[in-house]
């Protein structure tokens, strides 16, 4: 059996209807370097998603390499219940030291779903132990996203999963999202924001009593489609969130690391939120860590002599040193890299290269945040993201469009060469999976 055929039988992937792949192939990698994934049969493929928005600096990266080789000689794992190490000290004191201590505590998990959860327990147990036990509700945005754990579900807005799963859902309430798109003509992106706010005031100025936290993705919506949004929304929402008395978690699993242009995306808006999720990027799309980040206020309401006034969340890999030490790597590079600074010219590179999709009559709402770009096809018939994907990849470029959206979300590698190239595959994988 070839390794596809192997794959097939016992590997059920993720978001994925299985049946399709009795006619689409399966791609097996078998290595990879910089932004590109080597397949078994010798071709290629432009790394132009960071593998599922992971990826931060290439595949295999030498430093992060070696990072990780020294400390594999060292420890490899410790219990972190009565036990800590290295690892996990220092990247709790880099990540404390880059929000400038506003966000001093770190709670650590393997997988974003899991931080999201972690901030909606650690805001609702902080309210019970401040003694508004009513707070158990949680608010987020029209087509948010947050995880796919049941919990996770309750705060995420995408009708396929909430239906799905619906039964064992405990949903939150949505407000409108401040979604640039939905402009009307010469409306700005601020008063978009403003508008969306003012429903958020709404909404907060009759439910704040039972409502624990709101639950944001900073600037861009990422999974519902790349929605971005202007930075005003974040300096509101923050100011609301203290008005009313509810927590403002800022899940920035997708978004942070640099993703936006700043490390954190709320920088941008210059706030911070009470709960900071991280996860994806951090471990340079190495191994999976994630982690949130909260306030000195949060910490002390839960240091106490009763045990039940402690948080209470387990994980078996908690602050696992491997992942702590790519983690480490990763934020060694963008010190040493100089990589905000640089990402910059990069974002311009592919603001340039997208200059060529914008002359396209089917391409609508081009739009950036930093090192994230992206258009929606207008008039793409059903089925449209499967063949814009496979049109990609039989041109060197892996791509998944999110519907209609097409998007570019690469690693922070990819010289001004690369960044054309990935402008003239895609123009012509669109034109392909229009025709
Ligand atoms: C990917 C993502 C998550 C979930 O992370 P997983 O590691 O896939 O569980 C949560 N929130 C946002 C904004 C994400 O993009």
């Amino acid at each position: 059996m070839t390794l596809l055929e192997r794959s097939l039988a016992a590997v059920w992937h993720p978001c994925t209807q299985m049946k399709q792949h009795e006619t689409l192939p399966l791609i097996p990698i078998v290595r990879g370097e910089g932004p590109w994934l080597y397949a078994e049969d010798g071709s290629r493929y432009l790394d132009a998603v960071s593998s599922w928005w992971v990826n931060l600096f290439g595949h295999c990266n030498a430093h992060i390499n070696q990072r990780l080789r020294e400390q594999l000689e060292r420890l490899e794992h410790v219990i972190l219940a009565g036990f800590t190490h290295e690892p996990v000290v220092r990247l709790s004191e880099e990540l404390a030291a880059l929000t400038g201590h506003a966000l001093g505590h770190a709670f650590y998990a393997s997988d974003g779903a899991s931080a999201t959860e972690i901030a909606l327990k650690m805001s609702m147990h902080y309210w019970r132990n401040s003694g508004q036990t009513e707070k158990t509700r949680f608010v987020s945005l029209a087509g948010s996203y947050h995880g796919e754990t049941v919990g996770a579900l309750a705060v995420t807005d995408i009708a396929l999963f909430r239906e799905s799963y619906a039964p064992l859902v405990r949903a939150a309430a949505t407000v409108p999202s401040p979604d640039a798109r939905q402009a009307q003509p010469g409306e700005t992106a601020r008063a978009v924001a403003l508008r969306a706010a003012a429903a958020l005031e709404g909404w907060l100025a009759e439910h704040h009593r039972e409502t624990a936290a709101l639950i944001v993705e900073p600037l861009v919506q990422c999974a519902t489609g790349m929605a971005m949004y202007d930075p005003e929304y974040l300096r509101q929402a923050r100011a609301l969130c203290d008005k009313y008395g509810v927590h403002l978690i800022a899940d920035e699993i997708a978004v942070g690391c640099g993703r936006t242009g700043s490390f954190f995306a709320c920088e941008s808006a210059g706030i911070w939120p009470d709960f900071l999720c991280l996860s994806k990027g951090i471990s340079g799309g190495y191994l999976p860590l994630s982690l949130v980040l909260t306030t000195d206020q949060v910490y002390q309401a839960f240091y106490a002599d009763e045990v039940t006034r402690g948080f209470l969340h387990s994980h078996s890999y908690t602050g696992n040193p491997l992942a702590c030490t790519a983690a480490l790597a990763t934020l060694e590079i963008f010190r040493d890299g100089k990589v905000i600074e640089r990402n910059k010219e990069r974002a311009s590179w592919l603001a340039q290269a997208a200059d060529l999709l914008a002359e396209h009559p089917a391409v609508r709402h081009l739009r950036q945040q930093g090192m994230i770009l992206a258009f929606d096809a207008e008039g793409a018939s059903p089925g449209f993201a499967q063949r814009f994907h496979q049109a990609a990849l039989a041109e060197g470029i892996l791509l998944r469009p999110i519907g209609n959206t097409i998007y570019w979300m690469p690693p922070y590698v990819l010289t001004q060469k690369q960044c054309q190239y990935l402008g003239v595959q895609t123009l012509q994988a669109l034109s392909k999976a229009l025709s």
